[in-house]
């Protein structure tokens, strides 16, 4: 009997980094290919968090897909760190460059997924109820998509505008002259709400954990800097994929703090606080997230220099983060974050001890102590990580199970890029795979997947199986690494990187933190060994 003929070879979920970058590789592969996006526009993050002051973290340069070299020659960033607009015109320059267009359906929410076992086909269902077929779906929906709403009493009660971050009015916002709520205190609110206060009327953040924020000090592009860049790309983008988080930095340093007498330590600290970007912690020294010391030496570092910029004591207090290492959150990069809490406009409600939030209502925020009233509340409240964007399609997989009833208690993965049950499913950046520079994580994955399809292609196969030995394996590995780092104290702290922000569910391992680098490395060989963690069949 002959096959089925599916609609598409590959049908991608998600057109931001990842679904373009997929789109260009599966038609290089001579795959027909349809990348599905519920927005309006492609760019995944960069359309969807429209917030003021929303910059990349990663430096801009970097912070590209690397597979044309025409792109890299031809676009040029303004910035060090490009705000949203610039991020989401460079998507489309890539989209427009490389002809990606005629690939893209937009507007299109694809509410559920499911593999047909005597086809080997996956078949997905849109919002609307239309169906498509493809021989291997992939998940390019992000790894922090997902928004999370904690459930705050009134929530629906506002009577003004009261929305996610991530969901940020697309038409924008005018907030001038208005009183502003955000709840949160996360890298979204550090990004937002230096920007917010120049021209609201007020601002006020309601913080329960703070953060340690490093100096991001941005920068304008220059054309000399601008050709040394493009002069030494190759050399960029290998830099990137040997590094530890997958950025174009020089580390390992080859030096400890530990083995640093304290005043060279306090020296190399201040030269590098001032360049900027997550620098600071990689090339300084190269324990900083290994020795809890080595660590509290930099954390006190950083308290120290709130101390410096916040002028109410008090409220430097409240900012200086307590109780747990550098790197146990995800540290935010700050664009005059500090600075801003010595304007009149700008106000701090600690929602941890002093004051503990009560509900939402229809003039504003209720705490224990007080009735805060504004125009606008801003939900900055964070992202159910890896697993949230999967786990909102009903994806149904061979034993009848959804990947959500699958992560209930543990989300394993084989290298973050497929799972045991789930054939001819891959995820770009899914659980278990490191936290890095995103687009560089994204391409290696897509490299991967892209290989793994070729194989099959011209070998004759058109089912692939996902070892559970090998998940197994991966997951006992994961958990191994995650255990000795000082990340792994990120459940005392809500940890986003553990999941332990979402309530009610239970603390994981999330991230491979075995370094990028290795991950890219293992991620060759098992290429290169003919993917020994998958059964290859034909049905
Ligand atoms: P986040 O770091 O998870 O912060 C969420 C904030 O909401 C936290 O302060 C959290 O407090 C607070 N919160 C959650 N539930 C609450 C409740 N019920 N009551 C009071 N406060 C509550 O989220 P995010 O700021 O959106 O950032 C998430 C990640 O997205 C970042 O770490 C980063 O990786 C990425 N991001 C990147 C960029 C960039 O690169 N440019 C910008 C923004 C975001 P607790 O900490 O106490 O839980």
């Amino acid at each position: 009997m002959a096959a089925q003929q599916p609609d598409f070879d590959v049908i991608g979920i998600g057109a931001g980094f990842a679904g373009l970058g997929l789109i260009h590789y599966i038609r290089e592969a001579g795959l027909s290919i349809r990348v599905f996006d519920r927005a309006a526009d492609i760019g995944g993050t960069w359309t969807w968090n429209r917030y003021p002051g929303a910059a990349t973290d990663s430096e801009g340069y970097y912070y590209c897909l690397t597979f044309s070299k025409e792109v890299l020659r031809e676009w040029t960033w303004s910035k060090r760190y490009p705000g949203w607009e610039e991020t989401h015109k460079y998507l489309h320059f890539v989209a427009d460059k490389c002809d990606l267009w005629p690939h893209i359906q937009l507007n299109t929410d694809i509410v559920s997924a499911d593999f047909q076992a005597d086809s080997a086909l996956w078949r997905v269902t849109t919002g609307d109820g239309q169906t498509f077929t493809c021989r291997y779906l992939v998940s390019a929906m992000g790894m922090i998509s997902e928004p999370y709403i904690p459930d705050i009493k009134g929530l629906g009660d506002f009577a003004g505008p009261c929305f996610h971050s991530a969901r940020w009015p697309q038409e924008g916002l005018d907030y001038a002259g208005k009183r502003v709520g955000i709840i949160g205190c996360g890298a979204t609110t550090v990004q937002m709400m230096p920007v917010m206060a120049e021209t609201a009327a007020s601002v006020t953040v309601f913080q329960r954990t703070p953060n340690f924020v490093m100096p991001a000090v941005q920068q304008d592009m220059t054309p000399q800097w601008d050709k040394e860049i493009k002069d030494n790309y190759d050399e960029i983008i290998a830099k990137c994929r040997n590094h530890v988080f997958g950025m174009a930095f020089d580390s390992p340093v080859g030096r400890n703090l530990a083995d640093t007498p304290p005043q060279e330590v306090q020296k190399i600290f201040e030269e590098h606080w001032p360049r900027g970007s997550f620098r600071f912690v990689f090339e300084t020294f190269d324990d900083l997230l290994s020795n809890a010391e080595s660590n509290k030496a930099a954390a006190d570092f950083i308290a120290g220099k709130i101390k410096d910029k916040v002028d109410d004591p008090e409220v430097a207090e409240l900012l200086t983060p307590k109780g747990y290492p550098l790197f146990a959150k995800r540290p935010p990069l700050d664009h005059g974050f500090y600075e801003a809490f010595n304007r009149d406009n700008v106000h701090l409600v600690d929602v941890k001890e002093r004051e503990p939030l009560v509900e939402i209502n229809r003039d504003g925020v209720k705490t224990t102590q007080n009735q805060y009233d504004f125009d606008i509340i801003v939900l900055a409240t964070g992202f159910q990580a890896y697993t949230g964007a999967p786990e909102a399609v009903a994806i149904t997989g061979k034993g009848g199970a959804t990947l959500k009833e699958k992560w209930a208690t543990q989300s394993a993965s084989i290298m973050g890029v497929c799972m045991a049950d789930f054939p001819n499913l891959f995820t770009i950046t899914g659980p278990q795979a490191p936290f890095a520079n995103l687009p560089t994580s994204i391409e290696q994955n897509i490299m991967w997947i892209t290989d793994c399809i070729k194989k099959m292609e011209s070998e004759g196969y058109n089912l692939c199986l996902p070892r559970q030995e090998a998940e197994e394996a991966w997951v006992n590995h994961t958990a191994e690494i995650h255990e000795q780092t000082l990340m792994a104290q990120g459940y005392k702290v809500n940890s986003w990187m553990m999941g332990a922000n979402i309530e009610n569910k239970n603390p994981r391992v999330l991230i491979y933190f075995g370094g990028a680098n290795v991950y890219y490395d293992k991620l060759r060989d098992s290429v290169d060994e003919g993917f020994p963690e998958l059964t290859f069949a034909r049905v």
